[in-house]
């Protein structure tokens, strides 16, 4: 869904034009210039359009900042994430050296900006709201967030520059979503067992709908669908047997498995558990990482892995070692199969339905910022607990492609001193929120953005 985020400097009625379009009153209107306040979002369903709302005053507040860096993160906040942004300006105030820095910092975003005119109550006062246009965002809207006029023209004006159309039900949006196959790409070095891996899908469910020819020549796309549901396998071994292509060109198998990462929406990694984890493996894993692909790893040829040892030791002992070849994949659970045998072929299946529904889930923003708060101040670690060092304003969740059937999340922190953070802290603060939501197989970006 669209954000839309609520600018401007302090006690220009931000909060009071949010609580507006909000329909409710969340947030408290001070009449105090700078007072404190949580920054929330809410949805504005004021027609069959819906958009989120962010409030933006407060970030900050009751810290050693002073006043205009205060305006500034919390802008840079609403900048990087909402899809609009409102610049709320005050009619019974005209243009002030804040509203002008401000204006010259949307100027370099590429975002829309509605230029609003805030406390136009009166007529009178309307006739002031010319002034702005000389800040350089066309004519303000001018609106009184107290008394509510203005409002409908202006969420129309955000319908309008959004291009936003009447909003699906979730229900409507699921069922959309799993109609559609989900693509999974077969991946690992040759003679891993991806083309068995396939055949045995096959074998088990033989429901294959149609062989359509992949839109790259670097694999072939087979359709099928398997207890009910419907996917579309990137096979990428297939293409190399019908093309004869020299099994020993590695580097043909590395691109065509690229293409195919690329373009799936998650990833079968096939190791061969009989020879082991090789280089090759460990390249085709790096690029699952490096595309934030959500991945599975298929630990290949069980059968053959210590034999005649207890079952349960071997797949400890398996996993173990999996576990250390693989250590920067550690968000893909991992499932031992025998596609030769046909064995658990059904337990991947049931795996991958998990990643798929564990990644719908969501984190919610105050649980979110109370987690990561509690977390860095009572574990320092590197940080240290001193006041000179990182000092986290805000974390929120964005999802980057929202129409996807797996959506990676992506956890945005705003901070104060961001170059303090490491990436050591950052995976530590993943497997914490891991351990709230767990999403197995799917990869969670973590990143920092702020004054260094
Ligand atoms: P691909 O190159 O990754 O497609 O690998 P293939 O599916 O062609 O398999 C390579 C070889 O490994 C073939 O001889 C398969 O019969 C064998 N193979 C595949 N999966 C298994 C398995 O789970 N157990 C055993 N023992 N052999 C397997």
């Amino acid at each position: 869904r669209k954000t839309v985020a609520i600018v401007g400097r302090p006690n220009v009625g931000k909060s009071a034009l949010f609580n507006r379009l909000a329909g409710m009153n969340i947030s408290i209107v001070h009449d105090l210039a700078g007072v404190t306040r949580d920054r929330i979002t809410a949805e504005c369903r004021r027609g069959p359009q819906v958009f989120n709302i962010m409030d933006t005053g407060g970030i900050g507040a009751n810290t050693e900042d002073i006043l205009t860096e205060q305006v500034q993160v919390e802008a840079a906040i609403a900048l990087d994430v909402a899809d609009l942004l409102l610049f709320v300006v005050d009619v019974t105030a005209g243009i002030t050296p804040i509203d002008q820095s401000l204006a010259q910092m949307l100027r370099k975003t590429n975002k829309h900006v509605i230029l609003v005119a805030n406390k136009s109550d009166s007529d009178k006062r309307r006739l002031g709201s010319g002034e702005f246009s000389k800040i350089g965002f066309g004519n303000a809207a001018e609106v009184s967030a107290v008394h509510g006029y203005g409002i409908d023209d202006l969420v129309d004006s955000i319908v309008d520059k959004l291009e936003l159309t009447e909003e699906e039900t979730e229900e409507a949006r699921d069922e959309r979503l799993s109609a559609r196959p989900l693509k999974l790409a077969i991946v690992g070095r040759p003679n891993a067992g991806k083309s068995s891996l396939v055949n045995a899908v096959f074998g088990q469910e033989r429901a294959i709908v149609s062989d359509i020819p992949g839109t790259t020549r670097d694999s072939l796309d087979v359709h099928c669908t398997y207890n009910g549901k419907h996917y579309q396998l990137i096979d990428t071994a297939g293409i190399r047997k019908q093309a004869k292509v020299e099994d020993a060109v590695e580097i043909f198998s590395i691109q065509r498995s690229y293409a195919a990462i690329k373009r799936a929406d998650l990833c079968l990694l096939v190791i061969d558990c009989a020879t082991g984890a090789k280089m090759q493996d460990r390249k085709i894993a790096q690029m699952i990482v490096e595309e934030r692909k959500p991945c599975i790893l298929v630990m290949n040829k069980f059968d053959l892995f210590h034999p005649h040892a207890q079952q349960k030791d071997r797949l400890e002992e398996l996993a173990e070692t999996m576990r250390r070849e693989f250590f920067f994949l550690s968000y893909a659970p991992l499932v031992a199969t025998s596609a030769k045998n046909n064995e658990n072929v059904g337990k991947l299946f049931v795996q991958i339905e998990k990643v798929r529904k564990g990644a719908q889930g969501r984190i919610g923003t105050g649980v979110l910022n109370r987690l990561m708060h509690e977390t860095i101040e009572n574990t320092p670690g590197p940080l240290g607990r001193s006041p000179q060092t990182f000092k986290l304003l805000y974390v929120t969740q964005v999802n980057e492609t929202e129409d996807v059937s797996i959506p990676v999340p992506h956890f945005v922190m705003f901070a104060n001193r961001a170059a303090k953070m490491t990436d050591g802290y950052l995976r530590f603060l993943e497997s914490v929120i891991r351990k709230e939501w767990p999403a197995p197989g799917v990869p969670f970006r973590m990143s920092v953005r702020g004054k260094q």
